[in-house]
């Protein structure tokens, strides 16, 4: 089976976050057919592992595809389109895995390299927890130094040909923000009856958008106070998203905002109750990893485009947290569209840049 169809056979059945049930078994036949060692792993991911002719088998390189689609009815009229109604891979994820694929197919043939290569196929990357950190809870790589983790994902803002790297902080951590506030309701009028809920939630509010920084976001976007005109209600709600660049800032806004709410429990006489779901943390890339895969792309005729942070987030996060890792943006070109729209559509001619890209960079760590 080619890269190609490996990914349209993917793209007709399509599977939610930690649904991929039919997508591991698909995953787990074609790498066995290739004689490629696997398992399961978090679920319903797949984990290969390629083992070198040379070197210490102890050293391991991680290249990581994630395989999860999203509830989106497709609308493109391609010969491949999802057969699921209300499920589609409309963030290029079934071409992530066909590349990793592709590379794992490719460099078994020969295994002409040290160390030991690691795959992972990975699901739930579009919901929390995320399935990196159900992977990483597995400690799967205990007893390997692992030198790289890399990971790619599609991106239409560059062209087929580049990838876009970043060095450092690239991608946000994402964290849910649910508030309630309560107090003594009543009659709008008897202020000294009540507890004034909303103006406690208000200040509460204000107190928390003023902990935006240009490099951390904290937004407050709905907030529910169900009283009248001559009524206080005895509890009013707020949720907001707070993302920030790295674990200390992150830290740092949980603080505040704690601190916060006992202000405002103090000065209204109410209960202020912080509710943080947390999400992914942010993507730190190597920098010296980041350097490196510039170089050999320039070494593969692969365009570089050097990119800044972005403000969304990524469960690949948490393998940057505990290994040097890599994730870059493959380019696929403004005519593929919006991913998480009904009619992405990414070219797949991206993919042998992917798969050049990638497989380049882990024989390089490898044989390092
Ligand atoms: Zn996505
Ligand atoms: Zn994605």
């Amino acid at each position: 089976m080619n890269v190609i169809e490996f990914r349209r056979e993917l793209h007709r059945h399509p599977e939610l976050s930690f649904e991929e049930h039919r997508t591991q078994r698909f995953i787990i036949d074609a790498l066995e057919a290739e004689g490629i060692t696997c398992r399961a792993i978090a679920g319903t991911g797949v984990l290969a592992m390629l083992e070198g002719r040379r070197g210490n088998l102890q050293r391991a390189v991680v290249l990581r595809a994630d395989i999860d689609a999203l509830p989106i009815v497709e609308q493109n009229a391609v010969e491949y389109r999802s057969q699921h109604e209300g499920i589609m891979h409309a963030c290029g994820h079934d071409m992530h895995a066909a590349m990793l694929y592709g590379v794992l197919k490719e460099l078994n043939r020969e295994r002409n390299f040290e160390g030991t290569l690691f795959g992972i196929f990975q699901p739930g990357e579009e919901l929390n927890p995320g399935g990196a950190s159900m992977v990483l809870a597995e400690n799967p790589f205990e007893g390997y130094s692992v030198a790289a983790v890399i990971g790619q994902h599609v991106d239409a803002r560059i062209d087929v040909g580049q990838v876009g790297i970043c060095p450092g902080v690239f991608m946000a951590s994402n964290d849910e923000l649910r508030f309630t506030v309560r107090g003594r309701g009543g009659h709008a009028a008897r202020r000294s009856d009540i507890d004034d809920s909303v103006s406690a939630m208000a200040d509460m509010v204000l107190r928390t958008t003023s902990l935006n920084t240009p490099d951390s976001v904290v937004s407050v976007g709905r907030i529910i106070a169900e009283g009248a005109t001559n009524v206080i209600p005895s509890s009013v709600y707020a949720e907001g998203t707070m993302r920030t660049f790295d674990a200390e800032a992150r830290e740092r806004i949980y603080r505040h905002i704690d601190d916060n709410a006992r202000a405002v429990e103090q000065r209204y006489g109410v209960s202020v109750d912080v509710d943080i779901s947390r999400g992914y943390p942010s993507v730190v890339n190597d920098v010296m990893l980041a350097y490196e895969a510039m170089i050999m792309a320039a070494d593969e005729g692969i365009e570089v485009v050097e990119f800044g942070r972005i403000p969304m987030a990524e469960d690949f996060g948490y393998y940057t947290e505990r290994y040097p890792s890599l994730f870059y943006r493959l380019g696929v070109g403004a005519a593929s569209g919006g991913s998480h729209t009904a009619t992405f559509l990414p070219d797949e001619a991206a993919m042998d840049v992917g798969c050049r890209m990638m497989q380049r960079m882990a024989l390089h760590m490898l044989n390092k």
